[in-house]
């Protein structure tokens, strides 16, 4: 594996409202080591910032090309698969993977688009809003007392690990299909969906005054481990579409 293979395939790290612009660095440091480089920056609270730099320890050029985004959403717009990482189980229900089973997670989807990997805040991780946007959740099981990886701890060893697991492969990576049809849809494409969904949950008045997230979010699960594929995306969003259409006649005087 040479690094300018690792870069094109690698996945990306988002890290999501950092606190501390030092973590930033040696995130960066713990990613270059293991051949990772495209780093994302959430809402950071400081960056660009020297302390970043000062503890990059040369990984300068990952903290030179890092993308900064507003939100989460935006960071992961074209990525087919998303990973978050969390110390410990939230009230969100979804796949929990150790990080080798991440790793292998992630090699089998980079070859069909991006893939990110996804990490909170020092003091208070991710927020349900955000793990709700991933398809799986990465743990590293440690001491159940004291559980919490300093950030870029947690990043060395998914990033370890997503390495040890590029060093195993054997065979080559298959083609990506051809088509784009052919591939899960991408974050972009699933969200306009849930919102299209949400819309018709409301027209049908389905939630009939009750708060309406334990359905979407139990939707949001299926959707999101069904991974469908564009044209799965449109026949949906057409059934949608037609019910709502007939909905509107009906109730027409
Ligand atoms: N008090 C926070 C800890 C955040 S640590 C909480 O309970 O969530 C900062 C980030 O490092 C986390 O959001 C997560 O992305 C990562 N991290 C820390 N410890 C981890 C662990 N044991 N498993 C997986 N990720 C971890």
């Amino acid at each position: 594996m040479t690094d300018s293979q690792s870069l094109a395939d690698s996945p990306r790290v988002v890290l999501v409202g950092t606190q501390h612009p030092g973590n930033i660095g040696s995130a960066a440091r713990a990613m270059k080591t293991m051949g990772l480089g495209r780093l994302m920056l959430v809402a950071p609270e400081r960056f660009p910032d020297p302390d970043a730099y000062a503890l990059s320890a040369g990984a300068n050029d990952v903290l030179d090309r890092a993308e900064v985004h507003a939100t989460l959403a935006d960071a992961l717009a074209d990525c087919r698969l998303v990973i978050a990482t969390t110390a410990r189980q939230r009230t969100v229900p979804m796949p929990e993977l150790s990080p080798r089973e991440g790793a292998q997670r992630v090699i089998a989807a980079q070859a069909m688009g991006q893939v990110a990997l996804v990490f909170g805040r020092e003091r208070t991780g991710l927020e349900n809003e955000e793990l709700q946007l991933c398809h799986a959740s990465i743990c590293i099981q440690a001491n159940p007392d004291y559980s919490s990886l300093n950030l870029a701890a947690a990043v060395q060893v998914v990033a370890y690990e997503w390495r040890m697991a590029m060093l195993g492969l054997q065979a080559p990576q298959p083609a990506p299909p051809a088509d784009p049809d052919d591939l899960p849809a991408d974050h972009a494409q699933l969200e306009s969906f849930f919102s299209h969904l949400g819309a018709f949950l409301d027209d049908i008045d389905f939630h009939k005054g009750k708060a309406p997230d334990m359905v979407t979010q139990r939707l949001r699960r299926l959707f999101l481990r069904a991974q469908p594929d564009p044209r799965e995306l449109r026949i949906l969003r057409g059934i949608l579409s037609d019910t709502q259409r007939l909905l509107q006649v009906s109730r027409k005087p």
